[in-house]
C-alpha cells in the first residue's frame, strides 16, 4: 500500500505545480513536473529530508521539464516520461520553449513509459495512466486509491488546451472518461496547474465531463 507525503511548489515561467513526494516508511521520494526554479525544488527537497529516487514528467512541455537537468544533476537520479513524448525533452520545437523565447532541450530521458506501468519510490507506487490529448504521450499518475496526478489533463473545472501540436479535444475527454475511469470518486486530484480538486466533484460539475 502506498503511502506518502505530498508537497507542492509553483515554479517556472507559467505556475506548474511541480510536487515532491516521500515515502512514509522509508524516506524515498519522487518529484513530478520539475518546470524551473530548481532551487525552490530542492529547499522543498531538503525540508522534507526525502531521498529522491524519481522524476516523473507528465507530458513534455517545457512549463513542466525546464529545470529537469539541473534537478537531476543536483539529485543524480533519472527521469521518467511517456514514450510518445520522449523526443520533446530534446527539441525546443516540441516542448513549445522556443515559442517562450528560450531555446530549451534536455537530455534524454532515462526511462520511457507506456500505460500500466508502475513506478515505485521506496514502499509507495504509482501507476501510469495513459491519457492523450492535450499532447499525444500525456499521462496521469494514480496511487490505486487516493490521489492523482493529472498533469494538464484534468484541471479544477476544466481540462487541458488541445490547440497545441499532438493536442486533439476529443481524444482528451475520451482520455478523462474512459482512462480515468478507474479512479474513484473519492480520489483527491492534483493538477499541473491550479488547485486540487476531487475526482467525483469533477465527474459531476466539470463542464467538459458532462
Ligand atoms: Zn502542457
Ligand atoms: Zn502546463
Amino acid at each position: 500500500m502506498s503511502s506518502f507525503s505530498i508537497k507542492s511548489v509553483v515554479v517556472g515561467p507559467v505556475d506548474v505545480n511541480c510536487y515532491v513526494l516521500k515515502d512514509k516508511a522509508t524516506g524515498k521520494g519522487a518529484v513530478i513536473d520539475p518546470g524551473g526554479h530548481v532551487e525552490r525544488i530542492m529547499s522543498l527537497i531538503n525540508d522534507m529530508k526525502a531521498d529522491i529516487a524519481e522524476i516523473i514528467i507528465t507530458h513534455g512541455h517545457f512549463d513542466h521539464i525546464g529545470a529537469l537537468d539541473e534537478l537531476r544533476n543536483a539529485v543524480g537520479c533519472g527521469a521518467s516520461i511517456h514514450e510518445l513524448d520522449a523526443e520533446m525533452l530534446l527539441k525546443s520545437r516540441k516542448n513549445l520553449s522556443i515559442f517562450m523565447g528560450t531555446d530549451a532541450s534536455f537530455r534524454p530521458a532515462e526511462r520511457l513509459l507506456k500505460d500500466g506501468d508502475v513506478i515505485r519510490f521506496g514502499e509507495s507506487f504509482l501507476k501510469v495512466i495513459h491519457t492523450p490529448g492535450h499532447t499525444a504521450g500525456g499521462i496521469c499518475l494514480y496511487d490505486g486509491e487516493k490521489v492523482l496526478f493529472s498533469g494538464d489533463t484534468l484541471f479544477a473545472g476544466s481540462v487541458g488546451r488541445s490547440d497545441f501540436p499532438g493536442g486533439d479535444h476529443y481524444q482528451l475527454i475520451e482520455s478523462v472518461v474512459k482512462a480515468l475511469a478507474e479512479v474513484k470518486d473519492e480520489t483527491v486530484v492534483y493538477p499541473g496547474h491550479g488547485p486540487e480538486t476531487g475526482m467525483g466533484y469533477e465527474r459531476k460539475t466539470n463542464p467538459f465531463l458532462g
